[in-house]
């Protein structure tokens, strides 16, 4: 069955714009810890937020952490994802999980083909269906000890799941490389719905965050896609009506 890529934010630090405002004034505060939290209380910390990220002051951000459930991703994003070392990946079983009636991604370029050419990457991956069945079978049927191997004729395409964890500072990093043109769409649009999830629920954090050029020139140099315009206004429609 072909599946669509989702990102929800199923947990954070609780006030997280609060927890990176109290990890930056400890630093400069000679109270103790307790009147800091009385003194910090429900204050808007937009503000001060603001002033860290000028001062380029990342390390209180680390304090606030956003874990998220993907699902409907490629086996191919899952490789790309997983080179982030500063998150924390809970991802789906092969071995565990029985591939037999796999899900996979169909990328929008092959469905611009046309009809034929949906159909030919279809029965492809039916093909491969039959390949992994006939090894599970081969191996000894479905179990941990024939799916470990029958694998190996899975395609890319193939659909898992995951829970994945980053701190702030960690996905503004994550944000400006993969919200990117250049990065490959299946990510891109995945990192585009993690910023849209976080900047709800800390917008001061992130309402400034995404690729490179929207807050200077292109890091990309020669290769940059040369639209930072587009992305400019996909940013202002996920921004509206928030306060940063
Ligand atoms: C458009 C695009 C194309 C790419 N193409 C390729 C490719 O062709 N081949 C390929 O192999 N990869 C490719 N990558 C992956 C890329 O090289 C990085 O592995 C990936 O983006 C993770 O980035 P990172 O290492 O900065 O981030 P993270 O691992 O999230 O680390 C965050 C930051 O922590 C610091 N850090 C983490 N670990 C260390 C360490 N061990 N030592 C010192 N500092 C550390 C660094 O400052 C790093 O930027 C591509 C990425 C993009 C966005």
């Amino acid at each position: 069955m072909q599946v669509t890529g989702k990102a929800k934010l199923i947990r954070y630090t609780a006030d997280p714009e609060q927890t990176i405002a109290l990890a930056a004034k400890l630093c400069y505060a000679s109270d103790d810890i307790d009147e800091l939290i009385e003194k910090i209380g429900d204050k808007d910390n937009a503000k001060f937020i603001n002033i860290l990220t000028k001062m380029n002051h990342f390390s209180p951000f680390e304090h606030a952490s956003f874990t998220f459930a993907l699902e409907g991703v490629s086996r191919a994003l899952l490789a790309q994802i997983t080179r982030h070392r500063i998150a924390s990946f809970s991802v789906r079983s092969q071995r565990y999980v029985s591939e037999g009636e796999f899900n996979y991604i169909l990328p929008p370029a092959i469905k611009e083909l046309g009809k034929a050419a949906e159909e030919k990457y279809v029965s492809q991956m039916n093909q491969m269906l039959t390949w992994y069945r006939e090894w599970q079978e081969a191996l000894g049927g479905d179990g941990e000890k024939s799916n470990e191997d029958a694998r190996f004729v899975l395609p890319n395409a193939c659909e898992t799941k995951m829970i994945v964890t980053m701190n702030a500072r960690e996905l503004m990093h994550f944000f400006a490389l993969r919200c990117c043109n250049r990065a490959q769409w299946e990510i891109r649009d995945i990192a585009w719905q993690m910023l849209s999830e976080v900047m709800k629920v800390a917008p001061a954090v992130f309402g400034n965050s995404g690729p490179g050029c929207l807050n200077g020139a292109c890091p990309e140099g020669k290769k940059s896609c040369g639209r930072p315009n587009e992305i400019k206004e996909k940013h202002a429609a996920l921004t509206k009506g928030l306060t940063k």
